[in-house]
């Protein structure tokens, strides 16, 4: 197990601009603000969507395409440092105009409609919260020393 206890620092709210990409810009806020942990939470459309999906087995993401305009139901997600930069990691429920949905790891290729997010900052105090490879998942996870 990895914790750390963190304390609440800046909450930033906003709305995107049509055509962002939405990993992108969400990721540039937090540079710009120099986020480096924290949580973000997002609703809103998108014209287009791209999300993965991580095969256990192959190690390997999957991804998929959606190539028509749909809702943002949710979106989740964590920022902390990989590579020493603010990297976001969030999942995304989408709903089609027939109320299905779809969602999956948020990947690039997701194009803003209109979107509102906020970004709650964390302080973690010493060398931060830090994703390094892990040789168990072959995923970029939160670091543990092992
Ligand atoms: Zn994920």
């Amino acid at each position: 197990m990895v914790e750390k206890i963190v304390t609440p620092g800046r909450v930033i709210m906003g709305r995107l601009k049509k055509g962002d990409d939405l990993l992108s810009a969400l990721t540039e806020i937090c540079v710009k603000n120099s986020i480096t942990a924290g949580e973000v939470r997002a609703i809103g459309a998108v014209t287009k969507a791209r999300v993965g999906y991580y095969k256990q087995q192959k190690r390997e993401y999957t991804y998929i395409s959606f190539a028509e305009p749909l809702e943002i139901i949710s979106l989740v997600g964590n920022i902390s440092l990989k590579d020493k930069e603010p990297f976001v990691h969030a999942h995304i429920t989408l709903m089609d105009e027939e109320g299905h949905s779809y969602g999956g790891h948020l990947a690039p290729g997701t194009e803003v409609f209109a979107c509102e997010y906020i970004i709650q900052e964390y302080h973690t105090g010493d060398q931060g919260l830090n994703r390094v490879y892990n040789e168990k998942t072959g995923l970029a996870l939160w670091e543990d020393g092992k």
